[in-house]
């Protein structure tokens, strides 16, 4: 238990500065920002607590229908000015709004660390992602209505793009801040207006981002915040007519409510979804830079990560030696204050997450893997939402903790013998995010990049982000693609205009 003797002076700094940056939130009920204002709603106030000791951060006014209206609203009327705006002055508004992220990045860490429970040491960079994903867009604004010339013989065809109108965003509490600019930069490059609905159990830095983006010149209506619970702000934004298309990130089954709701308006759909991520280690990889990724990208971001490899499927041959490297590390991970720089891994977001996250400690038992390291509750600070890194082996493939995303700091190990035997064991699941492919085969990592059914694999890397490639999930993991110009591709509208050169013969009826 983390008492005042072990607060280390980084630490103590650090939660100076955050009670600073706190204190904005703490009087009245945080409402929405609709049309360039700050308004309050008649809707259910809830509260919005750390999970780091269970404090309560601030008051949220919970958004409803009408809230969503005015918001839609707002969002529509902005569209045309902000749409026929000439794509260089759209770019230097959303370098403005880099430019404010950096300015306030530890700010936007600080706050985002209490509101998670993630580590600064991971939050840190992910203000500053934020603003590269707008100066990113913010370059690609010019040319975003461009396309294609297509000559035939007696007529020109070239497509533009347009872009759709009014779009709803609705982003998970995992890494919020990152996730809303990956999501509304795009949406604004591409010349649409946003409604955004934040998760709520981490509102803080959306408030955050639609405040920079107000300071930074973007203009009232363009982007309108609401906040508020799934089941009734979210779900009133996927149902709304003037909304054209809605940006999710957040789970599976969420996606498919969101379907459903918006097919009476025959909404547009961008889904970023769960994933159960196979990392496949054979025995000819370099082994050290394969367990560094392997706990990287399970145990960062306390396993709160679509794309984590949370299956690690181990070569026979290499099997023993590899776990039991594997699990000194996961014993010598450091848990602690997500402000401490030292710590590894911080709270799971929620009560009902951390519900979710430890029964399946039963259900692993239940199923008959081993549990090899953690498994137990943390004690680090008290009301904390702490679990010990978490590791079972021997797992099957049929196990729950083999198909279902836990969504927290556990890692199921399943062993394999061969090449098709892997591919068999990684592709057997709903999911279709990501696959990750430790080996010295050329070939065999040009096969299994083919053969994967996941949307992105990496051979020989962690999860590393190249702003132009395509980011997205096959099968139960999403629909569409985000990055570069696939964005533009959800946000705007392709049209053809065909124009005849006056050397083809018309048809000419009724004569
Ligand atoms: P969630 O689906 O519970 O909630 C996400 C958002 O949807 C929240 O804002 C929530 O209020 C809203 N929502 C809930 N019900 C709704 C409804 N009926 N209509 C409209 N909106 C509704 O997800 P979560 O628990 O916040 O986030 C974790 C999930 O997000 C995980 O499954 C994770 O894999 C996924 N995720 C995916 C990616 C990706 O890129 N694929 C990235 C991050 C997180």
């Amino acid at each position: 238990m983390l008492d005042n003797a072990d607060i280390s002076k980084e630490l103590a700094k650090n939660l100076d500065a955050t009670n600073g940056y706190l204190t904005q939130f703490e009087t009245g009920t945080m409402g929405h920002f609709i049309n360039g204002q700050k308004v309050e709603s008649q809707g259910e106030v809830f509260e919005n607590t750390s999970p780091i000791d269970g404090t309560v951060l601030n008051k949220v006014s919970g958004g409803t229908t009408e809230d969503i209206d005015a918001a839609a609203k707002s969002a529509m009327a902005a569209f045309p000015a902000w749409r026929d705006m000439d794509g260089a002055k759209r770019r230097k508004i959303l370098h403005n709004v880099a430019d404010k992220i950096v300015e306030r990045a530890e700010e936007i860490a600080f706050v985002e660390c209490m509101d998670t429970g993630q580590p600064l040491r991971f939050m840190g960079k992910a203000a500053l992602r934020g603003a590269e994903n707008y100066r990113f867009f913010a370059d690609k604004s010019p040319e975003a209505t461009g396309g294609n010339a297509m000559p035939a013989t007696d007529h020109i065809n070239y497509s533009i793009r347009q872009p759709i109108g009014p779009v709803g965003v609705i982003t998970p509490w995992n890494t919020p801040f990152m996730l809303s600019t990956w999501k509304i930069a795009p949406a604004l490059a591409a010349g649409c207006t946003v409604v955004h609905k934040p998760a709520e159990w981490s509102p803080l830095t959306a408030m955050l981002l639609t405040e920079i983006m107000h300071d930074a010149g973007v203009p009232e209506g363009v982007v309108n915040l609401v906040n508020g619970l799934g089941e009734t702000a979210g779900k009133a934004l996927t149902e709304h007519a003037d909304i054209k298309a809605i940006a999710f990130v957040g789970e599976s089954k969420t996606g498919s409510m969101i379907m459903r709701q918006g097919s009476e308006t025959l909404k547009r759909v961008h889904f970023e979804l769960g994933g159960k991520n196979p990392v496949i280690v054979f025995d000819d990889a370099d082994l050290e830079r394969a367990l560094d990724a392997v706990v990287f990208m399970i145990y960062s971001l306390n396993g709160e990560r679509c794309t984590s490899s949370s299956r690690l499927l181990i070569q026979n041959s290499i099997h023993d030696e590899f776990v039991e490297k594997l699990a000194e590390r996961v014993k010598n991970l450091n848990v602690g204050h997500p402000l401490d720089p030292a710590t590894e891994v911080g709270p799971l977001i929620h009560q009902r997450h951390f519900d979710k996250v430890t029964n399946y400690w039963d259900v692993a038992k239940e199923d008959g893997a081993e549990t090899k390291v953690g498994g137990q509750i943390a004690d680090v600070i008290k009301g904390g939402l702490f679990v010990e890194p978490t590791l079972f082996t021997n797992a099957t493939n049929k196990m729950r903790i083999a198909q279902e995303e836990i969504f927290g700091p556990v890692l199921t190990t399943i062993p394999f013998d061969g090449e098709a035997d892997a591919l068999e064991i990684a592709n057997s699941v709903d999911y279709g995010l990501a696959g990750y492919v430790w080996t010295g085969d050329v070939g065999r990592a040009h096969r299994l990049g083919r053969s994967l059914e996941a949307g992105m694999i990496w051979v020989n890397s962690e999860n590393n982000r190249h702003l132009p490639a395509p980011f997205g999930g096959m099968k139960s993991s999403g629909i569409g693609r985000d990055g570069g110009d696939y964005s533009f591709d959800f946000y705007m509208e392709t049209k053809n205009v065909c124009v005849a050169l006056d050397s083809h013969k018309v048809p000419s009826l009724g004569k």
